[in-house]
């Protein structure tokens, strides 16, 4: 008998899982639709010019590595306000936010919730139905109990916003709601600027706690457009959670940099605040990183390369635009004849395509196109080269 006899094998990572399998794929026409990671034309993971001009900057003056501050960079964490808030926005010049380097977006997530936890432990989350699935499994595994808000209404291929609305209503004060800031994963839709503002309404009527998750600022229409819902919760007079994810933004996915901003009533609740945040990382991991940070820090405080990034997200987001048309105009040239219109209605890096798990795990042992058990593609991932054999295998199992 071993301390460990009784552990259990657990259930691989339904996504992560599936790059597992992908690997062991033997097919050579094998496609990877399944994470949410951004190829280019070229079906390769860019390494951006504006991370390789920073880089090459850092690499001619070399840095020794001490520990960083518990909250990580100034200057990053000043450039994660300034593009969440907007660097001469009121809560930014008045300091009431908070805001901490986290381990990605998923880090950004965790230290925000494991200090809810200690603010209010009664607390409920609600997560979209459908979400993306480390929502639940995070929440939960920070102590709380995980339900849903009415999310997609698949017959419609839309969002239900009446029953998002009715479930919201029927949350108790106090309840945290995970609101998708854009590009909702893995879903597509997003709701209208004009219902975020009924959103907010039934939030602040309700009390609940806004956790918005921005891992897509600049992947739906813009980097200002995705991060317009930010400056509605503010007006509205509303604190919040915002957790921030450069992993697709910066296509920097290894390095983990992200961030949890925090935005309290004033200055002095957010220097409490960012007080007890610190307390969450230091009992967790001490302190973030420097490399991942420090490039972005470089690229968003230099007017150059902050330019050359924007041009560069920019065209991340016209090519997945683009992937979406070619994949509806190919999948009618493969003969399917179900419109396939709502792709393009759809935003970001996925596609909630409407197939069925059947028919998901035909095109993975079939045709080798690897996308999740609920349909979800990563458009994202698909090429001029990929496209043809994507179109038919679809076309095949509809
Ligand atoms: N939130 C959502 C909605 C995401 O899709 C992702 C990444 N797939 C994350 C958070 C986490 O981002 P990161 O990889 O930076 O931890």
């Amino acid at each position: 008998m071993s301390l460990f006899s009784a552990v259990e094998m657990a259930p691989r990572d339904p996504i992560l899982g599936l790059n597992e399998q992908f690997a062991a794929d033997s097919n050579p026409a094998k496609v990877n639709l399944g994470v949410g990671v951004y190829f280019d034309e070229n079906g390769k993971l860019p390494l951006l010019q504006c991370v390789q001009a920073a880089e090459k900057a850092m690499m001619d003056k070399p840095a020794a590595r001490g520990y960083l501050p518990i909250d990580g960079i100034a200057a990053y964490d000043n450039a994660v306000k300034g593009l969440v808030f907007g660097a001469d926005s009121e809560p930014v010049k008045s300091g009431r936010v908070a805001t901490v380097q986290a381990l990605g977006g998923t880090g950004g997530l965790k230290i925000g919730a494991d200090f809810l936890k200690r603010l209010n432990p009664a607390a409920k989350v609600l997560i979209s139905d459908p979400s993306w699935e480390n929502h639940r499994a995070l929440f939960t595994q920070a102590g709380f109990e995980v339900g849903t808000y009415t999310y997609y209404d698949a017959a419609k291929r839309g969002v239900d916003f009446d029953g998002m609305l009715a479930s919201l209503k029927a949350a108790a004060p106090g309840t945290i709601a995970v609101l998708h800031a854009c590009c909702h994963n893995p879903t597509g839709y997003d709701i209208t600027p004009a219902q975020w503002d009924r959103v907010i309404e039934v939030v602040k009527a309700g009390r609940l706690t806004p956790f918005l998750d921005m891992a897509y600022q600049g992947f739906g229409h813009g980097i200002a457009e995705d991060g317009a819902v930010i400056a509605k919760f503010v007006a509205a007079g509303l604190v919040f959670f915002v957790s921030t994810s450069f992993s697709k933004s910066f296509s920097l996915y290894g390095e983990r940099v992200g961030a949890l901003s925090v935005l309290c009533a004033d200055k002095a609740e957010a220097d409490r605040v960012l007080s007890q945040l610190k307390i969450m990382v230091r009992t967790n991991y001490s302190n973030p990183p420097i490399h991942g940070g420090a490039v972005v820090a470089a690229v968003l405080t230099n007017p150059e390369l902050r330019a050359l990034w924007e041009k560069e997200l920019g065209e991340m987001r016209v090519r997945i635009k683009a992937m979406r048309q070619q994949l509806v105009d190919g999948l009618k040239a493969a003969g399917v004849k179900q419109d396939m219109g709502f792709i393009t209605d759809q935003i970001g890096m996925f596609s909630y395509s409407g197939l069925t798990k059947d028919q998901m795990v035909r095109l993975r042992n079939e045709f080798g196109v690897y996308g999740t058990d609920t349909g979800r593609m990563c458009v994202a991932a698909l090429n001029g080269k990929n496209i043809g054999h994507v179109c038919k295998s679809i076309a095949a199992v509809i």
